[in-house]
């Protein structure tokens, strides 16, 4: 991957928009009365997997009506430019005991779903009383294990993707609505 140079470069590589912020809004509206459909007035804790999910998080939360904890764990995945390497670690680990709660994962997006099929392994250990998984992206034809999220907002075709938290080289995660990238 080439090093980003200046702002025309930047933007360059905004290849063009694939979802906008108007559809991400909607979605998340249509999926907050969905989860408070599913736990009607119980307690959930929200727990979102960094760095990519923290701006769905921050818009999901404020659409549910159920009352939420927010808890957050950083699971890497490695990637070698665009590519999966398929090594996953658990850098940072969520501070709550799962013990007594309602779990709600909330994901950026769903790849190979290598990272969520570690991460929720993990966590069922653990004994939660419930856990879904929410994912506001899904690439369906990328995946290498079996794994389905019980909520997705949008379904997209195999490209790598940007905004919206999700970024190429740490950058791109401020952008409002969710690109497809490109570096030619
Ligand atoms: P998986 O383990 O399902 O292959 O990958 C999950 C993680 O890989 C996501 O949480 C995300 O960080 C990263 N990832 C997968 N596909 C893309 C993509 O198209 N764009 C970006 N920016 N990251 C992706």
């Amino acid at each position: 991957m080439r090093k980003i140079t200046d702002v025309r470069d930047f933007e360059g590589r905004i290849k063009r928009v694939l979802i906008t912020e108007e559809q991400i809004k909607e979605e998340i509206k249509r999926v907050g009365k969905e989860i408070d459909k599913l736990y009607d007035g119980r307690p959930i804790l929200l727990v979102s997997i960094l760095k990519g999910a923290f701006v769905f998080m921050a818009d999901l939360c404020r659409a549910v009506s159920v009352p939420c904890e927010i808890g957050f764990m950083c699971a890497k995945s490695y990637y070698q430019g665009t590519v999966s390497t398929g090594i996953v670690n658990i850098t940072m680990d969520l501070e709550q005991d799962v013990k007594d709660y309602h779990v709600v994962i909330v994901e950026d997006i769903v790849d190979t779903g290598r990272t969520l099929n570690d991460v929720v392994k993990l966590l069922k250990a653990r004994k939660p009383v419930s856990l879904h998984v929410v994912t506001l992206l899904d690439k369906p034809s990328r995946r290498v294990v079996d794994f389905t999220p019980d909520i997705s907002l949008f379904t997209i075709p195999d490209h790598f993707v940007i905004g919206y938290g999700l970024d190429c080289g740490e950058f791109y995660r401020n952008l409002p609505y969710i690109a497809e990238y490109s570096e030619e």
